[in-house]
C-alpha cells in the first residue's frame, strides 16, 4: 500500500498523541503510588511514635521507684540489693536512650522546605569538631581526599549522617597499628557519591545485609557503646534525600560506606 506524505504525517501525529496520553497516564499512576506510599510511611511513623512515647511513662515510673528505694531506705538495704538497684538504673538508662533514638528515627520525615543549599565541607568540618576528642583519644588520623560539592540537603540531618558514619569508623577501628579514615567524594552524572573509608576491624560478608536494619549490631563487644540504630537512622536520612547507602567491607581489613545524594539539577 502506498502512503502519501499527508497520510504519513496524520499517522505520525496520531501515534505521538497516543504516546503522550500513555505518558500522562503513567505519570498519574506514579503520583498515586507515591501518595499511597507516603500515607503508609506516615502511618508507620505515627505508630512507631505512639508506641515509643507510651513506653516513656512506665520507664519514668520504674526509675522513680528505684530512686525512692535507694534514697530513703539505703540504710536498711544490704549490699546485694544496692547492687541490683544500680543494675536497674544502668538498664533504665539504656532503655531511655533507645526510646530517644527511636523517637528520633520516627521523627525523620523531610518536606521540601527542610532543604537548603549547603557546602558538604562545612558539614564534615563540624562533624570532625564534634568527634575530635574521640578520634584523638583513639589515635586516628583523618584525611579529607578532595574538594566537596554544594548540595541540596537538610544541614542538621546531614551532619548526623557524617557524625554517625565517622563515629562508627572510630569506634570499630583496629586495636593495633596505624589507624586512618579517609573521607572522599566522586562526581557522577546524576549523583554526588561520598565515601568514608576506615582500616578498622571490618564486617563479615554474611552480616553486611542486616547492617541497616533497626537494632542490628554485628560486633558484640560490650565495651563498645551502641544501640544498633545509627545505621538505620543514617539510611532513612539518605533515602529521604533521594540517595542510597551501601557498604563494602572485609573482616580484619576495613570498611567503606558509600552514599549518594542527587545532584542539584536532579533534586525533585
Ligand atoms: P551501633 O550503635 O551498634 O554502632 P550502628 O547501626 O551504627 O549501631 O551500626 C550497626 C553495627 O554495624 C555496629 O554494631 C557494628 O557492629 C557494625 N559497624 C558499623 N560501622 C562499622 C565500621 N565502620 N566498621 C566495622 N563495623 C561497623
Amino acid at each position: 500500500m502506498d502512503l502519501s506524505n499527508d497520510d504519513i504525517s496524520t499517522k505520525g501525529k496520531g501515534e505521538a498523541q497516543q504516546l503522550k496520553k500513555e505518558i500522562e497516564k503513567l505519570k498519574r499512576d506514579l503520583k498515586q503510588k507515591e501518595k499511597l506510599l507516603q500515607e503508609k510511611n506516615d502511618e508507620l511513623q505515627n505508630y512507631l511514635y505512639t508506641v515509643t512515647h507510651e513506653l516513656k511513662t512506665p520507664i519514668v515510673s520504674i526509675r522513680g521507684y528505684s530512686m525512692l528505694l535507694e534514697n530513703f531506705h539505703k540504710n536498711s538495704l544490704n549490699e546485694e540489693i544496692v547492687e541490683y538497684l544500680d543494675r536497674i538504673s544502668v538498664n533504665i538508662d539504656r532503655v531511655e536512650n533507645l526510646i530517644e533514638e527511636l523517637l528520633d528515627f520516627a521523627k525523620i520525615n523531610l518536606k521540601s522546605d527542610d532543604f537548603e543549599t549547603i557546602n558538604i565541607k562545612k558539614i564534615i568540618d563540624n562533624a570532625l569538631i564534634d568527634l575530635r576528642y574521640l578520634s584523638d583519644e583513639n589515635g586516628i588520623q583523618i584525611h579529607l581526599q578532595n574538594d566537596f560539592p554544594t548540595v541540596q540537603c537538610n544541614e542538621k540531618l546531614m551532619l548526623r549522617v557524617f557524625t554517625n558514619l565517622l563515629s562508627n569508623a572510630i569506634k570499630y577501628s583496629r586495636k593495633n597499628g596505624e589507624k586512618h579514615i579517609d573521607i572522599g567524594y566522586k562526581n557522577d552524572e546524576i549523583f554526588h557519591k561520598f565515601y568514608i573509608k576506615d582500616n578498622g576491624i571490618g564486617i563479615p560478608r554474611m552480616k553486611q545485609d542486616q547492617l541497616f536494619k533497626l537494632f542490628s549490631r554485628v560486633h558484640s563487644d560490650s565495651k563498645i557503646a551502641g544501640s544498633g540504630l545509627g545505621l538505620a537512622i543514617t539510611k532513612r536520612i539518605i533515602n529521604q534525600h533521594g540517595g542510597e547507602i551501601w557498604v563494602e567491607s572485609a573482616k580484619g581489613k576495613g570498611t567503606v560506606f558509600y552514599f549518594t545524594l542527587p545532584r542539584n539539577e536532579y533534586v525533585l
